[in-house]
């Protein structure tokens, strides 16, 4: 199957259930083009196809349609991968992230199961343990973190610590032969990074990073309306990710523990976006940061970090990143005959897609309803899908590593009150496949 084969048919999917407000001939046709309907049909058929080749598709029902052909289609979830066949994870820190959202979307998940805990505080595993139907016997800490090598069921270790902790247990995860789900940032250095890599390609077990945005739905559309041109050329992209922290002494403030402030924190949403949506790679970065050493927040870290950034095309982009401000998050790709945009733009719910374009010598907006997904649970069914299938992650090592080195040299940027120049990858550091869409 080629890559194409397996993209996920979204716009067909935005431009369905358009808002319609008047202009929805038109509107369909900025994101379908000219061909309208018939490149929806064989988008559609697309799907079907790609909906055959879902692990589990054997178990797939089709029910008799109950309304007109004129109205959308109704899509029965599944097909889902029976209890005892789904790839298992292991889930490494049972911190906010894990109990709010990763554990949680196993629920919404199609192709994999929970089966291990590694924990630090073995109360609280016990009582997740209990919630998630985990044996107590597939529990243990970071000194026993080996014995995950031969516990049942342990397929994908995901690996959810703070950011210095990642490198150390990607290594003894991959030495142990097991496959890597790694949160971002991937580490708190490229050099570190390069190991990380250098460690799963010798033990051969894939390591991916979590990046949850490039497996949900508006953010794909938005990526298909970029390379189909619908924006013209994209000039500028608008981004700020920005959150208040509180506790002074949590990890994400201490640098050897987080490797950075805002910036590799929250930031790197608005700088990996950049790249993942224009298939383009930055090569010179300027930047500032501001850091108010009397806040006792910030007595290691920056508090904002603002960055112009430059690609070889011309194409320009600013991020702020902030740890002081009202949560607040932006994403906006300018292109010269529009703009589309994530508005609010990088949190676990409530994204919303516009696009504005002028038509008849007035701005006319879009703003495809696109369903919500759960990004953990679309994330960790494309690392499933990659292991049942034996296909490379969509976002490797090598997609965690190119942020890094950017980081690294915004970083240099502010110390130096210089631009730094950086060479972009000799090749894409994205693997070949889109994930596939959950039915
Ligand atoms: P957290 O502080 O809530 O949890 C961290 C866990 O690590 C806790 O269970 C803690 O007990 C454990 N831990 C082990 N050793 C530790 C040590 N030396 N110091 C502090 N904690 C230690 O953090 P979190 O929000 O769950 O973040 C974990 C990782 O997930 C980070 O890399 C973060 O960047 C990433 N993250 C990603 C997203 C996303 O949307 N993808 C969102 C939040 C966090």
């Amino acid at each position: 199957m080629s890559s194409s084969d397996q993209q996920p048919d979204v716009v067909h999917e935005a431009a369905e259930t358009m808002t319609d407000t008047g202009h929805t001939a038109t509107r369909r046709g900025f994101l379908l083009g000219a061909t309208g309907a018939l490149a929806g049909a064989a988008l559609f058929a697309a799907e079907a196809a790609a909906q055959q080749s879902k692990p589990g598709s054997e178990n797939t029902v089709t029910l008799p349609p109950i309304d007109a052909a004129t109205e959308p289609p109704l899509t029965t979830p599944g097909p889902f991968l029976a209890p005892g066949k789904r790839v298992g994870f292991a889930v490494v820190g049972l911190g906010n992230l894990s109990l709010d959202q990763i554990l949680p979307a196993f629920g919404s998940s199609d192709y994999c199961r929970v089966t291990a805990l590694v924990s630090g505080d073995r109360g609280k595993a016990l009582k997740i343990a209990a919630q998630y139907g985990i044996p107590e016997s597939n529990i243990t800490d970071y000194a026993g973190y080996e014995k995950l090598k031969d516990m049942p069921g342990v397929d994908v270790i995901y690996i959810v610590l703070p950011n210095s902790m990642h490198h150390e247990f990607v290594l003894r995860g991959a030495k142990m032969g097991k496959h890597i789900l790694c949160e971002k940032p991937m580490a708190t250095s490229a050099r570190e990074c390069e190991d990380m890599i250098a460690a799963a390609k010798q033990a051969n077990v894939k390591l991916m990073i979590a990046y949850r945005q490039q497996y949900e739905p508006m953010n794909q559309t938005l990526k298909k309306a970029v390379a189909d041109g619908k924006l013209g050329k994209v000039r500028n992209i608008v981004a700020s990710n920005s959150q208040a922290v509180g506790d002074p002494t949590q990890w994400r403030l201490n640098r050897k523990l987080a490797g950075g402030g805002c910036m590799p924190d929250v930031g790197v949403y608005c700088l990996n976006a950049s790249r993942f949506l224009t298939d383009e790679e930055p090569d010179e970065v300027f930047a500032m940061t501001v850091q108010p050493k009397e806040d006792p927040r910030f007595k290691e870290v920056e508090s904002r970090c603002e960055v112009l950034v430059k690609f070889p095309s011309g194409m320009t982009a600013n991020f702020t990143s902030a740890y002081d401000t009202h949560r607040s998050t932006l994403l906006r790709l300018e292109g010269d005959t529009a703009w589309g945009e994530l508005s609010p733009a990088f949190g676990y719910h409530g994204s919303k897609l516009h696009f504005m374009r002028l038509e008849d010598g007035k701005d006319v907006e879009m703003t495809p309803s696109i369903a919500e997904k759960d990004q953990f649970a679309l994330e960790m069914d494309h690392m499933a899908t990659c292991v049942l299938g034996n296909v490379p992650p969509h976002t490797p090592g090598e997609e965690g590593l190119q942020d890094h080195r950017l980081i690294e040299a915004i970083y240099k940027s502010a110390a130096t009150g210089r631009s730094v120049k950086v060479q972009p990858p000799a090749t894409s550091t994205r693997g070949p496949a889109l994930p596939p869409m959950k039915g």
